[in-house]
């Protein structure tokens, strides 16, 4: 079981209120995707949930427990970034198991999970290379491989293929509901393109200005966008 709950959640970064009263319900093995424009609080408040930048009020559950004060690593979720950072001097394996060896797992333990890992992700065949031997997708998808070995019950993505070229993307986005689909795991996905809202999610947040404009499914927001702003952002072309 793996379920989010936002109660009123705000966030201030000095007099600028970034952040105003979102509250969200995310369903266990739920596909959650958020979108909205550039600036409108998507990143901050994915770090919020992930526990790197705290709350200035309002509550995070996690399977029914309040995670305000619980630190990043004890929430049982993993994030993606945008931009990851391999170890250029480490394999793909070392890189995958990098958060097991700093939490002092076994090496046969940690081989284990980084193979199930691997072979999830189809990057049994490159273990032994190292990042620079690696194309922009590989190079993802060992980013992605990183979160996995942690078992988290929830999955966070900030714009994580936003870096890759377009035919790369839809590629990825296949992987990333098949991956779904394979771990039966919450997922969290922020994106500002709206052909990734409309195919992978089962739900999704329009948010603008710090405030949550409407929630629903794909298909819903598509033909009753509640204003202009989410038409112009899901509506039906018109
Ligand atoms: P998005 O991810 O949707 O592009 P962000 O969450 O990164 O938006 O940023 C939302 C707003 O908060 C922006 O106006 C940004 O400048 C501001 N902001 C983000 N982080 C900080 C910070 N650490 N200090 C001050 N302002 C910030
Ligand atoms: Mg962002």
């Amino acid at each position: 079981m793996s379920t989010l709950q936002l109660k009123q959640i705000t966030k201030s970064f000095g007099e600028t209120d970034v952040i105003r009263g979102v509250d969200l319900e995310v369903n266990d093995r739920e596909f959650v995707v958020f979108v909205g424009p550039s600036g409108c609080g998507k990143s901050t408040l994915m770090r919020m949930i992930a526990g790197l930048e705290s709350a200035t009020s309002g509550d995070i559950v996690i399977d029914g427990q309040r995670m305000n004060d619980v630190g990043p690593a004890d929430r049982g979720l993993a994030m993606v970034f945008q931009s990851y950072a391999l170890y250029p001097h480490m394999t793909v394996e070392d890189n995958m198991g990098f958060s097991m060896r700093l939490a002092r797992v076994p090496k046969a333990q940690r081989r284990q999970k980084v193979l199930e890992a691997a072979r999830i992700l189809q990057l049994e065949p490159l273990l032994d290379r190292k990042p620079k031997a690696l194309s922009g997708g590989q190079r993802q998808r060992v980013a992605i491989g990183r979160a996995i070995v942690r078992n988290p019950s929830i999955f966070l993505f900030d714009e994580p293929l936003s870096n890759l070229d377009a035919a790369l993307r839809v590629q990825m986005r296949i992987e990333l509901a098949r991956l779904h689909e394979a771990l039966d795991a919450t997922m969290i996905y922020v994106t500002h393109d709206q052909i990734e809202a409309m195919t992978m999610a089962d739900k999704i947040v329009v948010l603008h200005d710090g405030e949550v404009e409407q929630v629903g499914s794909p298909m819903e927001l598509y033909h009753h966008p509640r204003n202009r702003f989410v038409a112009g952002f899901i509506g039906s072309p018109k």
